[in-house]
């Protein structure tokens, strides 16, 4: 029981050091919703596919360029039912080395951020808008998007989460069908289909620019307050 007591300090330590570091002194007083913005065009797809089948369909994909630079193809892991989904913009080289999505710096930022939210990362569903390692990190090209869309779409649809948190420009503006900047889509909800979409900023931005971070937590607390 001592012991049990002594974990449950621990956790909560480490849990009020994490919201610190993201320059937070209070915890969660709920605001209003942000005001939600329906989008009308893209996802989910309609075809009920459960993610086993769609991962069977990419298979050894070559359906653009990325592939002959890529080791491993980043399908996306988590809850298959997850009611959170979060999607970024692609493989870095650690996910290209191990073949899973944000195991890096940025991804272990993700973990902390979620766990500020107690979720833990096997309680939602990790993906990205394209799942193969672009050359050098660069952005993505619209060739390549346009290629990988329609197994996103089809996880998408096999999950059908409630929320999808967009990290980052391209998972944003892919998601939105918008070429808006990160900086005007976050702080607002959109709907798609029933889905809503609450685009954030990407946890490798965050590294580069920390005072971002408490723009995040605000975007976490509405995530939190619509699960
Ligand atoms: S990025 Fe997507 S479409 Fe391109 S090769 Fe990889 S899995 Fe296929």
């Amino acid at each position: 029981m001592k012991q049990k007591t002594a974990e449950i300090i621990a956790d909560l330590k480490a849990h009020l050091e994490y919201l610190r570091e993201m320059g937070i002194e209070t915890f969660p007083a709920l605001e209003p919703s942000a005001k939600e913005v329906p989008v009308s065009s893209p996802p989910p797809a309609s075809e009920d596919l459960a993610l086993e089948q769609v991962r069977a369909e990419l298979g050894d994909c070559r359906r653009c360029k990325l592939h002959k630079t890529r080791r491993t193809i980043v399908f996306g892991e988590g809850d298959k039912k997850a009611k959170l989904m979060l999607i970024g913009e692609g493989p870095g080289y650690d996910e290209d080395v191990q073949g899973r999505p944000f195991v890096g710096k940025a991804g272990q930022l993700l973990t902390r951020i979620l766990q500020a939210i107690r979720l833990d990362r096997d309680q939602v569903y990790i993906a990205n808008v394209i799942k193969c390692r672009p050359p050098m990190n660069r952005n993505p090209e619209p060739d390549e998007i346009k290629a990988c869309w329609p197994f996103l779409e089809k996880q998408i649809s096999a999950i059908q989460p409630k929320i999808i948190c967009a990290l980052g420009t391209f998972a944003a503006q892919t998601l939105l069908r918008m070429d808006t900047k990160i900086t005007a889509l976050r702080g607002k909800v959109f709907d798609i289909n029933g889905i809503k979409v609450i685009p954030t900023y990407h946890p490798a931005y965050l590294l580069r620019n920390p005072d971002r971070k408490k723009e995040v937590w605000e975007d976490m607390k509405r995530i939190l307050e619509l699960l």
